[in-house]
């Protein structure tokens, strides 16, 4: 059923990155990054082709060397979303990724610690119009403040805060910012904190959050308290995995809030000892079959004829399984009996007929 709670987002500033708005009232952005080397520019263009297949709204590649900062052009011309170059260690490969042409640069204050390279990077990003991404990470913290806070939610909050003051002396305001952790709850209470003080963009994440399983879950689980309470403005959830799979889930946590719909919903039952056809290959063919289409609807796929059509009752189409056959029913109305064999091209067909919303 749709949701009658709506969730209010935290008032935050825009940036814009390449055509695509962070923050504000734009809605929350899916991002995902390649795991190629960037400098092998078919192999990333590749991958980056397969994420904006599924729907990616801005990519991120790393830049560890001079021969990667040097690709980022070439990758920019060959693709059609925003391109982020993420700069650890070197001011250098920050000022030839401005250069190339990049949307938006993601540095980590833990590592580029000298103020004077963070002023001229701030320079080179305002002339082009760029924003940055303040991206705190508790695995690479500033040595002091790691000391005085240890690895807290104050650790993270204080590295984006002593990182800020100095985009602050360099006039530069374009600013997202980041504090992830791989401990959910360490995150939460960071973003909570800093949302307090701030109303800079926020990029969600949980870090390092493991094998794709157990990494769903800690982000769902961290992202989702954070986007209940309001936080968030763009999101990447990072697996041990395909950045495709990244992508699918960073959709799936905005899609359950509400937040965003990226084409058909399905609910499917779970199935127990009452269905009479296997409802999770049906529910599988569904998805695989509708997952091109942009229809905002509610499709839902139920194992049998007790419990099927009133929990359907609320999706714009839907399909219980019987005795050998399929109903199908429209807005909660069963509108056709077909036979088994039939009743996916039936369930499909129902769907193609539907205006979309
Ligand atoms: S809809 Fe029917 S088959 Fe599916 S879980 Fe409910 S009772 Fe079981």
């Amino acid at each position: 059923m749709q949701s009658s709670v709506f969730l209010r987002r935290r008032k935050t500033r825009q940036v814009k990155v390449g055509d695509v708005l962070i923050g504000g009232d734009a809605p929350i952005t899916v991002q995902t990054m390649t795991k190629t080397k960037t400098e092998d520019i078919d192999a990333t263009v590749a991958q980056i082709y397969e994420v904006t297949k599924a729907r990616c709204d801005i990519v991120r590649v790393a830049v560890p060397n001079e021969k990667a900062a040097r690709s980022l052009g070439e990758i920019r011309r060959q693709i059609q979303i925003p391109l982020v170059a993420d700069i650890h260690f070197n001011a250098k490969f920050a000022l030839i990724a401005i250069e190339q042409g990049v949307d938006k640069l993601r540095l980590n204050p833990g590592n580029i610690r000298d103020e004077s390279k963070v002023r001229n990077i701030c320079a080179a990003a305002k002339e082009r119009g760029i924003p940055i991404r303040i991206g705190v990470n508790a695995g690479s913290l500033d040595p002091d403040i790691k000391e005085k806070f240890g690895l807290t939610p104050e650790a993270l909050v204080e590295s984006a805060k002593k990182e800020l003051r100095w985009f602050e002396k360099a006039k530069f305001e374009d600013v997202v910012v980041s504090l992830k952790a791989s401990d959910p709850l360490t995150c939460i209470k960071a973003y909570e904190l800093f949302s307090q003080q701030f109303d800079f963009p926020l990029h969600l994440g949980i870090t390092e959050a493991g094998l794709p399983r157990d990494g769903t879950v800690r982000s769902a689980m961290g992202m989702g308290v954070m986007l209940y309470q309001g936080i968030g403005d763009t999101l990447r959830v990072s697996l041990t995995g395909d950045p495709v799979e990244e992508v699918e889930v960073g959709w799936a946590i905005l899609e359950a809030f509400g937040l965003r719909q990226r084409g058909p919903k399905i609910i499917a039952c779970p199935s127990c000892g009452r269905a009479d056809i296997d409802i999770i290959a049906l529910a599988e063919k569904v998805k695989e079959r509708t997952k091109h289409l942009t229809k905002n609807i509610q499709i839902a796929v139920m194992g049998c004829e007790v419990n099927g059509p009133g929990e359907a009752k609320a999706a714009d189409v839907g399909l219980s399984g019987g005795k050998h056959c399929g109903l199908i029913t429209l807005n909660g109305e069963i509108i056709k009996k077909v036979p088994e064999e039939e009743m996916l091209d039936a369930l499909l067909a129902q769907i193609e007929a539907l205006p979309a919303p």
